[in-house]
């Protein structure tokens, strides 16, 4: 028998980055009963997931929903891995913290009322706790929120290398990517989301915190199948499957669904609920409750390629962690445990740039990040999960080519209507002649970079793609062949004004045709403010709290920004 449980002001479908944010703003009031279902466990305790540098270790194992891109030629017949936290608190228990906000003019670009860069900056301040003291001084910056962003405690002598050749090739130092009143474009230190050295993820910087209130409910193990709706598009209640297989309904007639699965995870629940493009539903002999064109459509994801260089001298930084193959080195764990410092705080990416290549362009198309150790294969991704598997020793550099403005959209399809298959998945890498672009260009600037004074000494060879590959045809096929995911996928519902007809959720986050039904997670952004994705989802959230609680006009307008 389906077990039906009542009387709930909000339930929050999936308990990752936004859906943390939202089940501690929305329980802040203790009138208000709020639920959230997560699949996955949480991840408070685990070493894994609070070492920066064991984020090799999360790829496809458990806490890992493995998506794959449907094979296309553009990516020479290969599924790509596609990544996604399986846990209370989402892909951000399972990213590399980057801490990036994209240009005010990627948010001002939408034309949205509500959510100009003015908005989105009080909204990424109000979550920020900014460790360096000298940006803690700037507008730019938050000193009080809830999300620890630090520098990364641990610098590799490559790392230093690495910068040093960018400025000796051409490039300008940025101090600070997240300063709005400066072009993003230049070379520097990343900041990342950690306190002294530990994976600052929402199940520990907004679920741990609200966890003691009574009016709110927190079930991991819970997987929604789909939203149960009426005619005139009332939700009336979330259908989920519970950790012992048990089939429940949350009755939630008036009450609002908050859907936070993020973007592969949103517009599948929505489909199987019938919200989505007729034919699509149709196909799959889905009743059609609302013919919402957009849903599944609109799909991007940051496309990447690398550049591997052996270098002379053991000095990776998977030389400093292992003392033999596989085998951590006791100094470095305890300065880990004792100081929050060491390898063992970073996930290896936190030096690079962001660059246009092309100087027409208004915003840089392409991040560098630089990787002072060497993987296994060209495939960012694999090598992460083989170093995870092997602790593998090889000791080199890698310059990761990221497209963090891709012009390529792609979908999300129904593969069955059955909820536990996963949806097809194509988030049309490749197939943007200016994405290829931006990735040629960034394999030639990393062979500019290591070929400067600053690596003379160090770099030996060029491993991936190989000196032998020069012209524009011979990287391109390297391109296709190794392209992977640098885990951003997003758009799939975007969010727009009533006129445009791809547009899923209104300036409120509601759903096209329903009343108290809303989508709040990466699923929304019409475009990908460049860089990651992880404190804009942050921010988003945090708007979207207002907006739902009814206080949403938080602005800074002492900025004057547009
Ligand atoms: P998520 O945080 O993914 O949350 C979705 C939640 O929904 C998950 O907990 C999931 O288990 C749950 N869910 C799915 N299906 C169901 C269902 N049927 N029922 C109920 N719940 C369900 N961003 C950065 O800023 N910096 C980085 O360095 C960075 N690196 C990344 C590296 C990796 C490997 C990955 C995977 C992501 C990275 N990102 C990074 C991206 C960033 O983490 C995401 O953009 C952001 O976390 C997305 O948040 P979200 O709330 O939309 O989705």
């Amino acid at each position: 028998a389906v077990q039906t449980h009542g009387n709930v002001d909000f339930v929050v479908v999936g308990g990752g980055t936004a859906g943390c944010v939202l089940a501690n703003r929305l329980s802040a009031d203790p009138s208000k009963h709020v639920v959230m279902l997560e699949p996955g466990p949480s991840p408070v305790g685990s070493v894994k997931v609070a070492a920066p540098v064991a984020l090799t270790k999360l790829f496809h194992s458990s806490w890992d929903w493995k998506f794959a891109s449907d094979p296309t030629r553009a990516t020479a017949g290969r599924a790509v891995h596609l990544a996604r936290g399986r846990a209370l608190g989402g892909s951000s228990a399972f990213n590399a913290l980057l801490y990036h906000r994209g240009s005010a003019q990627d948010f001002d670009e939408w034309g949205l009322p509500g959510w100009s860069s003015e908005h989105w900056l009080a909204a990424f301040c109000a979550v920020e706790r900014q460790r360096r003291p000298e940006l803690a001084k700037s507008v730019y910056h938050g000193t009080d929120g809830p999300v620890s962003v630090e520098d990364a405690r641990y610098e590799n002598p490559l790392s230093s290398a690495f910068v040093q050749a960018s400025l000796q090739a051409g490039m300008k130092e940025n101090p600070d990517f997240n300063d709005w009143s400066t072009d993003q474009a230049g070379v520097g230190r990343f900041q990342l989301q950690t306190r002294r050295g530990r994976r600052a993820h929402a199940a520990a910087t907004h679920l741990r915190p609200a966890l003691r209130r009574r009016n709110l409910q927190v079930r991991s193990g819970c997987s929604v199948t789909r939203v149960i709706l009426n005619e005139s598009g009332e939700a009336t209640g979330v259908e989920f499957v519970d950790k012992h297989g048990n089939k429940q309904i949350i009755d939630v007639s008036g009450g609002e669904v908050i859907m936070c699965a993020g973007a592969i995870s949103t517009p599948h629940l929505l489909m199987l609920s019938g919200i989505g493009p007729r034919a699509e539903l149709e196909k799959h002999g889905i009743p059609v409750l609302f013919d919402v064109p957009g849903v599944g459509a609109n799909l991007a994801d940051h496309p990447a390629v690398a550049n591997g260089y052996s270098i002379r001298e053991r000095m990776s930084i998977t030389d400093e962690m292992f003392i033999a193959k596989g085998i951590l080195s006791p100094a470095r764990l305890l300065q880990w445990l004792v100081r929050g410092s060491g390898p063992l705080s970073t996930t290896g990416c936190d030096f690079g740039g962001f660059v246009r290549t092309d100087t027409s362009k208004a915003l840089p198309d392409l991040q560098l990040r630089f990787v002072p150790g060497l993987g296994t294969s060209p495939d960012g991704v694999s090598s992460y999960r083989d170093i995870g598997r092997s602790g593998q020793l090889r000791s080199g550099v890698t310059f990761q080519s990221v497209g963090i403005r891709p012009q390529a959209r792609g979908s999300i399809r129904l593969r069955s209507r059955d909820p536990f298959e996963p949806p097809l998945v194509e988030p049309g890498f490749a197939s943007s002649s200016a994405d290829v672009k931006t990735l040629r260009e960034g394999i030639r600037l990393a062979r500019k970079i290591a070929s400067q004074p600053a690596f003379k000494d160090i770099i030996v060879t060029e491993e991936w793609p190989g000196a032998g590959l020069q012209t524009d045809e011979e990287l391109d096929e390297y391109i296709s062949r190794t392209l992977h995911s640098a885990n951003a996928i997003a758009g799939s519902c975007k969010m727009g004004v009533p006129e445009d007809p791809m547009a899923v959720v209104d300036l409120e986050l509601r759903v096209r045709g329903t009343t108290n039904l809303r989508v709040v997670d990466a699923s929304v952004f019409p475009t990908m403010p460049g860089g990651q994705l992880g404190a804009s989802t942050f921010a988003l959230a945090e708007r979207a709290s207002s907006i739902i609680l009814g206080g949403a006009e938080t602005t800074t307008p002492s900025l004057g920004l547009a």
